[in-house]
């Protein structure tokens, strides 16, 4: 089990890992993606992808999480079931120790993605599932016919709120401030939604019994509090990188994402950055998979010239 060596360690088994990991496979690399859940990484918790190129009728997110995997599988790719606990990234070839045992690689890729931010509130952690949730696509249904409320201003929070406004009693929007940071097409949609909006507000607290009951907001301009009954609180304030791993070897952003240019490469050699966790305009799917095709290109290029020396 020790020192299994490979061309390529992928850190990381969404769109952009498996496609990273896909070519890299096709240009005949050794290639092991390490994934601590399950292929698709954010994706697979996504119910129907529309805006994925080729499935005329949307696909699932899970689904297609499976089909990359084994797209990859097909040529060659090791998935291992494997959380990462440490990564030794300045050193020649790499190393990740990892609840599965050690790895080495001549390079590796890092494709972690994000994962949702929390509001920081007490008992939030406690109420997961029980009223507080992260992803109202996969979750919604579950609260059809009640009262809701979404947090957040951006396209992710009113896309929810939009979609949960279909079949829930009643969505209020809480916003900590009086504008919206959401797409054109989203604040039109809003209009005749029947979507109540809460401007200049936060959570303080969360109220529940064995289950969330409701919200104490604070308005953030007159300091009143006042209380929001809903049975469920979607939480949609934006992504946080999962990076922490690399912290002091790989170069990050202040929001913790990691510096890397179309190359993908990061400050270190062998080293590259693939998919939500790299600074980026456009956190996509597609923009996932173009870096990963992208990172194999450059990785046979590192490659030729480390084997030069
Ligand atoms: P986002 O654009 O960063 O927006 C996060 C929102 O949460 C902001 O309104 C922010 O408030 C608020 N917020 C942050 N921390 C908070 C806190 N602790 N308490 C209360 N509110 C907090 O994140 P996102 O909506 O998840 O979108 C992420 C990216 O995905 C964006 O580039 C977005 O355009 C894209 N996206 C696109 C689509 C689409 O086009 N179909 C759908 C979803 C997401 P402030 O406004 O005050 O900063």
């Amino acid at each position: 089990m020790e020192n299994r060596m490979y061309d390529v360690l992928v850190v990381g088994g969404g769109p952009g890992g498996y496609t990273a990991a896909l070519y890299c496979a096709r240009s005949g690399m050794s290639v092991a993606v390490l994934e601590k859940l399950a292929a698709g990484g954010q994706m697979a918790t996504t119910g129907e992808i529309d805006n994925y190129p080729g499935f005329e009728a949307g696909v699932d997110g899970f689904e297609l999480g499976q089909k990359m995997q084994q797209q990859a599988q097909r040529f060659g790719v090791e998935t291992h079931l494997a959380d990462v606990t440490a990564a030794h990234l300045t050193q020649f070839p790499k190393r990740l120790e990892t609840s599965a045992g050690a790895f080495l690689g001549r390079a590796v890729i890092l494709a972690t993605g994000a994962s949702a931010r929390e509001l920081g509130v007490a008992h939030e952690a406690e109420l997961r599932g029980r009223g507080v949730t992260y992803c109202a696509t996969c979750d919604g249904m579950m609260y059809r016919g009640k009262e809701v409320a979404v947090v957040g201003g951006g396209n992710s929070a009113v896309a929810d709120a939009l979609v949960l406004a279909k079949f829930c009693k009643k969505v209020t929007l809480i916003h900590r401030r009086d504008e919206l940071r959401a797409s054109k097409v989203y604040m039109e949609a809003l209009k005749n939604s029947g979507i109540e909006i809460r401007w200049n507000s936060v959570v303080k607290e969360l109220l529940f019994d064995q289950r969330l009951t409701g919200v104490r907001l604070t308005d953030v301009k007159t300091g009143r509090e006042s209380d929001l009954s809903c049975e469920g609180l979607f939480v949609a304030v934006g992504r946080v990188p999962d990076t922490a791993l690399f912290q002091g070897q790989v170069e990050m952003d202040n929001a913790g994402y990691l510096t890397a240019d179309e190359t993908t490469r990061t400050n270190l050699p062998g080293v590259y950055a693939v998919g939500d966790v790299r600074q980026k305009p456009l956190r996509q799917i597609v923009t996932a998979t173009a870096d990963g095709a992208v990172a194999s290109h450059f990785i046979e290029e590192y490659l030729m010239e480390v084997e030069g020396q």
